[in-house]
């Protein structure tokens, strides 16, 4: 060490270096989140993947299982959509809307034409599954299984 001493005070030196940026750091405020315990807030304008609106009067999914969303899905997407008349009601009530969003584009042709206001973007952002089949969602269930989760909070 003795014998060194321009090693020994280049070596101190990027020491302190490194410190002063430790400590610049230290007291920056923090940027991250501790994802999954934190998540961020979504800009309302984030696409996740599409979801069923609810009609305020009879806490249902709006959809009347009219079928225009999947007919002009570019990308056939919208697998099924089936519907059932109710007693006294006018129009249909969807039973079942598979989604598959393997190959959803997010393009929201379905969202834009849908002449009852009836689906909106998601802001579902941390999907993950093991296949394919993970990602064709019935949009009825979810929508329920949402609606739950939404009251239970409560
Ligand atoms: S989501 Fe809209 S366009 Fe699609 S089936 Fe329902 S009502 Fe029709
Ligand atoms: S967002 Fe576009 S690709 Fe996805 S289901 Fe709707 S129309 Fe199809």
């Amino acid at each position: 060490m003795i014998e060194k001493p321009k090693e020994v005070i280049k070596g101190a030196w990027s020491l302190i270096l490194g410190m002063a940026v430790t400590i610049k750091a230290f007291f920056s405020p923090v940027v991250t989140c501790q994802y999954p315990r934190e998540t961020l807030r979504i800009s309302p304008r984030f696409r996740g993947h599409i979801k069923l609106v609810e009609d305020e009067e009879t806490g249902r999914p709006k959809c009347i299982a009219c079928g225009v969303c999947a007919r002009s899905c570019p990308s056939e997407s919208i697998k099924e959509v089936e519907g059932e008349k109710r007693e006294g009601e006018k129009r249909k009530s969807v039973t079942k809307f598979i989604l598959d969003f393997t190959t959803c584009s997010q393009c929201g042709i379905c969202v834009e034409i849908c002449p009852t206001g009836a689906i909106t973007f998601s802001a579902d952002y941390n999907l993950a599954g093991f296949s394919r089949e993970d990602f064709y969602f019935d949009l009825v269930e979810e929508f329920y299984r949402w609606k739950e989760k939404r009251v239970e909070s409560r």
